[in-house]
Protein backbone atom coordinates (compact mmCIF):
# COMPACT_ATOMS: atom_id res chain seq x y z
CA UNK A 1 0.00 0.00 0.00
CA UNK A 2 0.74 3.59 -0.78
CA UNK A 3 2.45 4.48 2.51
CA UNK A 4 3.33 8.48 3.98
CA UNK A 5 3.24 8.52 7.95
CA UNK A 6 2.73 11.46 9.90
CA UNK A 7 3.41 11.32 13.54
CA UNK A 8 2.08 13.65 16.02
CA UNK A 9 3.53 14.27 19.36
CA UNK A 10 5.46 16.22 21.97
CA UNK A 11 8.57 18.61 20.99
CA UNK A 12 10.30 16.04 23.25
CA UNK A 13 9.33 13.13 20.83
CA UNK A 14 10.78 15.05 18.23
CA UNK A 15 14.17 16.02 19.87
CA UNK A 16 13.78 12.08 20.61
CA UNK A 17 13.63 11.52 16.82
CA UNK A 18 15.94 14.28 15.19
CA UNK A 19 13.68 16.01 13.54
CA UNK A 20 13.93 19.39 15.09
CA UNK A 21 16.19 21.65 12.80
CA UNK A 22 16.08 19.49 9.50
CA UNK A 23 14.00 18.84 6.34
CA UNK A 24 11.42 21.43 5.13
CA UNK A 25 9.53 23.13 7.11
CA UNK A 26 5.66 24.27 6.24
CA UNK A 27 3.17 26.69 7.29
CA UNK A 28 -0.53 25.73 5.41
CA UNK A 29 -3.38 27.46 5.43
CA UNK A 30 -6.38 25.33 6.87
CA UNK A 31 -10.33 25.92 7.08
CA UNK A 32 -9.23 25.06 10.44
CA UNK A 33 -7.02 27.74 11.43
CA UNK A 34 -3.10 27.46 11.85
CA UNK A 35 -1.87 23.89 12.58
CA UNK A 36 0.05 24.20 15.98
CA UNK A 37 3.48 25.05 15.18
CA UNK A 38 5.70 24.50 11.87
CA UNK A 39 4.79 21.23 9.82
CA UNK A 40 8.10 19.57 9.24
CA UNK A 41 8.78 17.01 6.25
CA UNK A 42 12.34 15.08 6.57
CA UNK A 43 13.59 11.52 7.03
CA UNK A 44 14.00 9.23 9.93
CA UNK A 45 16.53 6.90 9.49
CA UNK A 46 15.58 7.12 5.95
CA UNK A 47 12.05 7.08 5.73
CA UNK A 48 10.56 10.23 5.00
CA UNK A 49 7.88 11.31 7.66
CA UNK A 50 5.54 14.28 8.19
CA UNK A 51 5.96 15.65 11.87
CA UNK A 52 3.45 18.23 14.23
CA UNK A 53 4.37 19.08 17.87
CA UNK A 54 0.59 19.01 19.05
CA UNK A 55 0.82 21.41 21.51
CA UNK A 56 3.24 24.00 19.62
CA UNK A 57 6.55 24.91 20.83
CA UNK A 58 7.04 25.52 23.96
CA UNK A 59 3.59 23.66 24.70
CA UNK A 60 1.84 26.95 23.94
CA UNK A 61 -1.79 25.06 23.09
CA UNK A 62 -2.80 22.78 26.38
CA UNK A 63 -4.85 20.09 25.45
CA UNK A 64 -8.87 21.65 24.99
CA UNK A 65 -7.05 24.16 22.67
CA UNK A 66 -4.54 21.83 20.37
CA UNK A 67 -6.12 22.79 17.03
CA UNK A 68 -6.39 19.06 16.35
CA UNK A 69 -8.07 19.90 13.14
CA UNK A 70 -5.70 22.12 11.50
CA UNK A 71 -3.04 19.71 12.51
CA UNK A 72 -4.85 16.38 10.50
CA UNK A 73 -6.08 18.64 8.19
CA UNK A 74 -2.62 20.09 7.47
CA UNK A 75 -1.27 16.49 7.14
CA UNK A 76 -3.93 15.57 4.89
CA UNK A 77 -2.90 18.71 2.75
CA UNK A 78 0.89 16.64 2.79
CA UNK A 79 -0.67 13.49 1.82
CA UNK A 80 -0.22 11.89 4.91
CA UNK A 81 -1.61 8.22 4.92
CA UNK A 82 -1.13 6.78 7.93
CA UNK A 83 -0.17 8.35 11.54
CA UNK A 84 1.65 7.59 14.55
CA UNK A 85 0.73 9.62 17.59
CA UNK A 86 2.26 9.59 20.83
CA UNK A 87 0.48 10.56 24.37
CA UNK A 88 1.16 10.87 27.97
CA UNK A 89 -1.01 8.99 30.27
CA UNK A 90 -1.56 8.29 34.07
CA UNK A 91 -1.97 4.31 34.40
CA UNK A 92 -5.48 3.34 36.08
CA UNK A 93 -3.92 -0.37 36.66
CA UNK A 94 -1.45 -1.59 38.32
CA UNK A 95 0.16 -3.87 35.93
CA UNK A 96 -0.03 -1.02 32.83
CA UNK A 97 3.39 0.23 34.80
CA UNK A 98 5.08 3.85 34.42
CA UNK A 99 7.79 3.60 31.46
CA UNK A 100 6.08 0.78 29.98
CA UNK A 101 4.00 1.45 26.97
CA UNK A 102 0.70 1.06 25.48
CA UNK A 103 -0.98 1.10 22.58
CA UNK A 104 -4.82 1.35 22.96
CA UNK A 105 -7.37 -0.03 21.31
CA UNK A 106 -10.57 1.84 22.68
CA UNK A 107 -11.38 5.04 23.91
CA UNK A 108 -13.64 6.44 26.21
CA UNK A 109 -14.53 10.16 25.39
CA UNK A 110 -15.21 12.74 28.22
CA UNK A 111 -13.99 15.57 26.56
CA UNK A 112 -16.54 18.62 25.79
CA UNK A 113 -14.81 22.08 25.41
CA UNK A 114 -13.03 21.14 21.67
CA UNK A 115 -14.23 20.72 18.14
CA UNK A 116 -14.73 17.31 17.49
CA UNK A 117 -15.62 16.76 13.61
CA UNK A 118 -14.61 18.23 10.55
CA UNK A 119 -18.12 17.64 9.70
CA UNK A 120 -20.43 20.82 11.01
CA UNK A 121 -21.96 21.28 7.79
CA UNK A 122 -22.60 17.97 6.49
CA UNK A 123 -23.79 14.83 8.27
CA UNK A 124 -21.19 12.07 8.24
CA UNK A 125 -21.29 9.36 10.43
CA UNK A 126 -17.97 7.63 10.27
CA UNK A 127 -17.49 4.15 12.41
CA UNK A 128 -14.99 4.13 15.28
CA UNK A 129 -15.95 0.96 16.94
CA UNK A 130 -12.54 0.18 16.61
CA UNK A 131 -10.95 3.87 17.27
CA UNK A 132 -7.18 2.87 16.23
CA UNK A 133 -6.24 1.31 13.31
CA UNK A 134 -5.55 -2.37 13.64
CA UNK A 135 -2.88 -2.34 10.69
CA UNK A 136 -0.82 0.11 12.50
CA UNK A 137 -1.36 -1.71 16.02
CA UNK A 138 0.00 -4.86 14.60
CA UNK A 139 3.17 -2.89 13.03
CA UNK A 140 4.16 -1.50 16.28
CA UNK A 141 3.16 -4.45 18.52
CA UNK A 142 5.69 -6.33 16.14
CA UNK A 143 8.32 -3.60 16.22
CA UNK A 144 8.35 -3.84 20.47
CA UNK A 145 12.10 -4.55 20.78
CA UNK A 146 12.78 -7.99 22.87
CA UNK A 147 14.76 -6.49 25.44
CA UNK A 148 12.78 -2.95 25.53
CA UNK A 149 10.11 -1.89 27.59
CA UNK A 150 7.02 -4.21 27.43
CA UNK A 151 4.50 -3.24 25.02
CA UNK A 152 1.01 -4.13 26.03
CA UNK A 153 -1.36 -4.14 23.16
CA UNK A 154 -5.20 -3.64 25.03
CA UNK A 155 -5.93 -0.76 26.80
CA UNK A 156 -9.49 1.43 27.57
CA UNK A 157 -7.87 4.79 26.91
CA UNK A 158 -10.13 7.15 29.24
CA UNK A 159 -9.44 10.77 27.45
CA UNK A 160 -10.62 14.00 29.56
CA UNK A 161 -11.11 17.09 29.16
CA UNK A 162 -8.41 18.57 31.79
CA UNK A 163 -6.61 20.95 32.73
CA UNK A 164 -6.58 19.38 35.97
CA UNK A 165 -6.06 15.42 36.53
CA UNK A 166 -8.55 13.43 38.13
CA UNK A 167 -10.24 13.01 41.83
CA UNK A 168 -9.66 10.37 43.30
CA UNK A 169 -13.32 9.70 42.73
CA UNK A 170 -13.45 10.44 39.08
CA UNK A 171 -10.37 8.04 38.64
CA UNK A 172 -12.48 5.27 40.90
CA UNK A 173 -15.16 5.99 38.29
CA UNK A 174 -13.02 5.28 35.37
CA UNK A 175 -11.94 1.99 36.51
CA UNK A 176 -15.09 0.65 37.28
CA UNK A 177 -15.59 1.53 33.42
CA UNK A 178 -13.18 -0.62 32.63
CA UNK A 179 -10.73 2.37 31.65
CA UNK A 180 -7.07 1.30 31.39
CA UNK A 181 -5.53 4.86 31.28
CA UNK A 182 -6.26 8.12 31.43
CA UNK A 183 -4.97 10.73 29.13
CA UNK A 184 -6.43 14.00 27.57
CA UNK A 185 -4.95 14.08 23.74
CA UNK A 186 -6.03 10.54 22.08
CA UNK A 187 -9.28 12.94 21.39
CA UNK A 188 -10.79 13.76 18.94
CA UNK A 189 -7.56 13.65 17.10
CA UNK A 190 -8.24 9.46 16.78
CA UNK A 191 -12.03 10.68 15.41
CA UNK A 192 -10.40 13.69 13.51
CA UNK A 193 -7.87 10.88 11.60
CA UNK A 194 -10.58 8.70 10.97
CA UNK A 195 -13.27 11.32 9.36
CA UNK A 196 -10.13 11.72 7.26
CA UNK A 197 -9.28 8.20 6.14
CA UNK A 198 -5.92 8.27 7.55
CA UNK A 199 -4.84 5.31 9.17
CA UNK A 200 -3.97 6.32 13.26
CA UNK A 201 -2.96 4.84 15.96
CA UNK A 202 -1.47 6.08 19.32
CA UNK A 203 1.79 4.77 21.61
CA UNK A 204 0.43 6.01 25.24
CA UNK A 205 2.91 6.75 27.43
CA UNK A 206 2.63 6.34 31.13
CA UNK A 207 4.69 8.51 33.57
CA UNK A 208 2.73 7.49 36.41
CA UNK A 209 -0.31 6.11 37.92
CA UNK A 210 -3.61 7.37 38.36
CA UNK A 211 -5.14 9.90 41.38
CA UNK A 212 -7.07 5.90 42.43
CA UNK A 213 -2.99 5.16 43.48
CA UNK A 214 -1.69 6.79 47.02
CA UNK A 215 1.36 7.56 46.48
CA UNK A 216 4.25 5.09 47.92
CA UNK A 217 4.59 5.66 51.95
CA UNK A 218 7.39 7.97 52.68
CA UNK A 219 7.08 9.79 48.78
CA UNK A 220 6.83 13.49 49.13
CA UNK A 221 4.44 15.08 46.84
CA UNK A 222 7.80 17.30 45.35
CA UNK A 223 9.68 13.81 44.88
CA UNK A 224 6.54 12.33 43.21
CA UNK A 225 6.00 15.39 41.06
CA UNK A 226 10.11 15.27 40.33
CA UNK A 227 10.09 11.20 39.07
CA UNK A 228 7.55 11.51 37.08
CA UNK A 229 9.05 14.71 35.27
CA UNK A 230 11.89 11.88 34.69
CA UNK A 231 9.52 9.48 33.96
CA UNK A 232 8.56 11.27 31.05
CA UNK A 233 11.94 11.88 29.35
CA UNK A 234 12.40 8.17 29.50
CA UNK A 235 8.88 7.23 27.83
CA UNK A 236 9.24 9.92 25.53
CA UNK A 237 12.35 8.36 24.40
CA UNK A 238 11.16 4.35 24.51
CA UNK A 239 8.06 5.54 22.31
CA UNK A 240 10.33 7.39 19.78
CA UNK A 241 12.52 4.20 19.82
CA UNK A 242 9.31 1.94 18.98
CA UNK A 243 8.42 4.42 16.79
CA UNK A 244 11.74 4.32 14.71
CA UNK A 245 11.66 0.36 14.19
CA UNK A 246 7.98 0.39 13.58
CA UNK A 247 8.93 3.28 10.26
CA UNK A 248 10.41 0.81 7.98
CA UNK A 249 7.93 -2.04 8.26
CA UNK A 250 5.08 0.24 7.65
CA UNK A 251 5.77 0.04 3.78
CA UNK A 252 5.57 -3.83 3.88
CA UNK A 253 2.46 -4.13 6.55
CA UNK A 254 -0.75 -6.17 5.07
CA UNK A 255 -3.79 -4.05 5.78
CA UNK A 256 -6.63 -5.72 8.37
CA UNK A 257 -8.50 -2.25 8.51
CA UNK A 258 -10.61 -0.23 6.18
CA UNK A 259 -9.88 3.37 7.87
CA UNK A 260 -8.55 4.39 4.22
CA UNK A 261 -12.61 3.98 2.87
CA UNK A 262 -14.48 5.11 6.28
CA UNK A 263 -16.83 7.66 4.27
CA UNK A 264 -17.75 5.53 1.97
CA UNK A 265 -21.04 4.76 3.20
CA UNK A 266 -20.67 7.77 5.61
CA UNK A 267 -22.26 10.66 4.13
CA UNK A 268 -25.48 11.25 4.80
CA UNK A 269 -26.52 14.34 3.51
CA UNK A 270 -27.86 14.23 0.16
CA UNK A 271 -25.18 15.22 -2.56
CA UNK A 272 -27.44 17.37 -4.12
CA UNK A 273 -27.58 19.63 -0.80
CA UNK A 274 -23.92 20.44 -0.50
CA UNK A 275 -23.36 23.39 -1.23
CA UNK A 276 -20.09 24.35 -3.51
CA UNK A 277 -18.58 26.09 -0.63
CA UNK A 278 -18.29 23.31 1.71
CA UNK A 279 -17.08 20.58 -1.36
CA UNK A 280 -14.79 23.46 -2.16
CA UNK A 281 -13.46 23.76 1.83
CA UNK A 282 -13.57 19.70 2.59
CA UNK A 283 -12.25 18.91 -0.48
CA UNK A 284 -9.30 17.42 0.70
CA UNK A 285 -11.38 15.53 2.65
CA UNK A 286 -14.72 14.70 0.50
CA UNK A 287 -13.38 14.94 -3.14
CA UNK A 288 -13.67 10.98 -3.84
CA UNK A 289 -17.43 10.93 -2.72
CA UNK A 290 -18.15 14.23 -4.02
CA UNK A 291 -16.98 15.41 -7.45
CA UNK A 292 -17.00 18.71 -8.29
CA UNK A 293 -19.07 18.16 -11.32
CA UNK A 294 -21.89 16.37 -9.51
CA UNK A 295 -24.35 18.97 -9.14
ZN1 LIG B 1 -6.08 1.44 9.28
Amino acid sequence: MAVRVGIIGSHGLGLALGVHGRGESHTLETPFGPHAGPIITTEVDGVPVVYVSRHGRGHVFNATRSPYRANLFAMKLLGVTHVLATGTVRSLREHLQPLQLVLPDQVIDRTYRRPCTFYDDVAVHVELASPFCSTLRQVLANAAHPNGPTVHTEATYVCVEGPSLSTRAESLLYQAWGGDLVGMTAMPEARLAREAEMHYALVALPTDYDSWRPLPAGQSHEDHLSQVSHHLQLVTASGAALIRRALPRLAESRPSCRCDSALAMAISTDRARIPDEVRSRLRPLLSRYLPPNVA
